[in-house]
């Protein structure tokens, strides 16, 4: 690790904390599972509300498998992209109630050979789930590990792999929540505030961004 990119992390650690707190509401491994599936090009705060009265209706992971899709459908519309979003429950439980005893599963290849469970998906029941260190690569974390340096990749993948190989492992389920929150109040995609911004002296973006 670089000199630059150590006093990076300690900024973001002082600032933020180094403990990543899920901001997703969820009682159990199953439940954080369908929250993040319905995040997908959602806020947490709308899926919030509507896991609130879903995970009252359905409690376990087989009522989820037996759910009816139209009634799913109507139950989660507000997330968007509703339909596949119920399908890929409906499809990914029934597979956790035939193939896996109703668990939730930790390796990343049973997590992402779900129905609609990407990487992203998938290391965050990683981290919060099975505490296993791991990079969850969402929009604010692919724009600004570009911006700070941390790689030159545009592909998720790729930039997880980048992360997991300049960050200590230490810091690997922090930094998601951490790039969230410079995300949305300083660093954020139209407009940066490099002026008020903790890390401007050593970001490389700064000059073209201020
Ligand atoms: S200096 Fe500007 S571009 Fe760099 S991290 Fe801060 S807000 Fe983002």
């Amino acid at each position: 690790m670089t000199k630059k990119t150590a006093a990076i992390l300690e900024r973001l650690n002082n600032e933020y904390g180094i403990i990543p707190e899920p901001t997703l509401d969820y009682n159990n491994p199953h439940e954080l599972l369908v929250a993040t599936m319905l995040s997908a090009q959602c806020t947490d705060e709308r899926v919030n509300l509507v896991t609130k009265d879903l995970f009252r209706k359905y409690r376990t992971v087989s009522d989820f498998a037996k759910a009816d899709l139209h009634t799913l459908e109507d139950d989660i519309h507000s997330v968007g992209f509703y339909h596949s979003k119920a399908v890929h429950i409906i499809e990914a439980f029934r597979i956790l109630n035939e193939s896996y005893n109703d668990e939730v599963p930790s390796s990343i290849e049973d997590l992402t050979s779900l129905p609609g469970v990407g990487r992203k998906t998938a290391n965050v029941i990683r981290t919060h789930v099975f505490h296993i260190p791991s990079v969850v690569v969402d929009t604010h974390v692919k724009r600004i590990s570009n911006r700070l340096g941390f790689t030159k990749e545009a592909d998720p993948v790729k930039i997880e792999f980048d992360l997991m190989k300049k960050l200590p492992e230490k810091q690997w389920s922090a930094i998601n929540l951490q790039l969230i929150t410079l995300g949305r109040t300083i660093c954020t995609a139209r407009k940066p505030k490099c002026k008020e911004c903790f890390l401007s002296d050593l970001c490389p973006s700064r000059s073209r961004s201020d």
